[in-house]
């Protein structure tokens, strides 16, 4: 029996769980010590730690907390590892718990988290997904369903003390640049809501007063959100402290490339086995300096997809030099405005591109001044003909105030922020 190492209650608050932690600290103590070659399992929180609800309105994903998040589990420690080396990690496998077969997609207020298109999408909606073994739908975004490639959003190694401050360093320095901007350029230390695993005293004080959110990847891994991370894959992780200290969460269902909609792919609660070995001194044998990883043999198995291609000239039509981000933004639009042609709102176009497995490419960066990134949407996830010269809509209406039957709720941000 392969033993679980992190069990989570999802009835209690992750706070009352000292083997989750949602920030990044070389003190954090360890849950437990495993040897090179050793599996285990961890049980995982969603990444908000419960705050969203399976429910048909989105004040939740409006007023969440993202100070909080995300929870993760672990650090589990690995005996031998010293800094320099690599942690080489398995998933063995990934699942759901039997009490808790949903998960949810969001977009955040502007306000409060924003996403890849809060200019298009200022106000918070969800939808929500149930499981049925390997597929998933949602009861808010109609003629769809597929598969999930289940994997963690989050996964990473413990930064050293120097990492850290490297860190703390280079995100101040964005963020004075401009200092009011909404949403922020990066997310600084909060000590009020840190969760520091075991740590209590004025030693958590002080570490949670220095320690990184968990928001963006680094160099130790972390917040990566690649969808290919399922069952089967492997990785390898640069270790910066004596243990190495790995940590997990974030568990999706599902994701598009770029995880556009951040509230974000489909979000759940669940469990994932892994395997850990140690490779003496890989950082400098193989220059590592981010993680690297072998893909899963089970990958999705999509023959057709309509490719939409995005420039780099924004939706005001200025030209930009070689921005891979808006082409890839122009993509995601154009996606999103061919979808709506065949009757699904504009938040279910976005929600289902944050979801589904679609493939985002970079396709040409050399090009002046136009970069090219293109957006890949498996046509079989849709129940109907969605290619150029269908006829076809998807099974919805819109009522007499001229709002659709089905679509995703919305929480109005206060009229204060307007
Ligand atoms: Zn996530």
């Amino acid at each position: 029996m392969t033993d679980v190492l992190v069990k989570v209650n999802l009835n209690e608050s992750p706070y009352d769980n000292e083997n989750i932690h949602n920030r990044w600290h070389p003190d954090i103590p360890m849950t437990t010590y495993v040897k090179s070659g050793d599996d285990f399992i961890l049980e995982c929180y969603d990444w908000t730690g419960g705050q969203i609800k399976n429910d048909d309105s989105a004040e939740d994903v409006r007023d969440v907390d993202l100070t909080q998040v995300h929870f993760l589990s672990g650090p589990i420690g690995v005996e031998g590892a010293k800094p320099g080396d690599l942690l080489e990690v398995d998933i063995l496998d990934i699942g759901t718990f039997d009490n808790s077969q949903w998960g949810f997609n969001g977009f955040f207020s502007k306000y409060n988290g924003g996403g890849f298109l809060t200019e298009h999408f200022p106000e918070a909606q969800k939808s929500i997904w149930d499981f049925n073994g390997i597929f998933t739908k949602s009861r808010h975004i109609p003629n769809v369903e597929f598969a999930g490639i289940i994997h963690p959003g989050l996964i990473g190694t413990l930064p050293s003390h120097d990492l850290l401050q490297k860190w703390n360093e280079r995100e101040q320095a964005l963020v004075d640049t401009n200092p009011d901007r909404v949403p922020v350029l990066a997310n600084m230390p909060f000590a009020k809501t840190a969760h520091m695993g075991k740590m209590t005293g004025a030693d958590k004080d002080k570490a949670a007063a220095e320690a990184a959110r968990t928001v963006p990847p680094r160099e130790h891994g972390g917040n990566c959100d690649i969808k290919d991370l399922t069952k089967g894959a492997k990785i390898y992780f640069p270790v910066y402290v004596d243990g190495a200290g790995l940590s997990v969460g974030d568990l999706h269902f599902s994701q598009g490339d770029g995880e556009i909609t951040f509230c974000g792919a489909i979000e759940m609660a669940g469990w994932i086995h892994l395997r850990v070995k140690v490779v003496k001194d890989g950082m400098e044998k193989y220059a590592i300096k981010n993680p690297i990883f072998k893909p899963s043999p089970l990958t999705p198995n999509y023959k057709d997809y309509l490719i939409f291609e995005g420039i780099s000239v924004d939706e005001e039509g200025t030209q930009h030099y070689l921005d891979v981000n808006v082409a890839y933004r122009q993509a995601v639009l154009n996606a999103i405005n061919y979808l709506k042609k065949f009757g699904y709102s504009g938040a279910q176009a976005y929600s289902l591109l944050g979801c589904a497995p679609v493939q985002g490419h970079i396709s040409g960066v050399v090009d002046v001044p136009n970069a090219c990134a293109t957006l890949w949407v498996p046509t079989e996830i849709f129940d109907f003909d969605i290619n150029p010269g269908s006829e076809q809509k998807v099974d919805n209406d819109i009522d007499d105030k001229g709002k659709f039957v089905i679509d995703l709720p919305l929480a109005p941000n206060p009229p204060k922020l307007k």
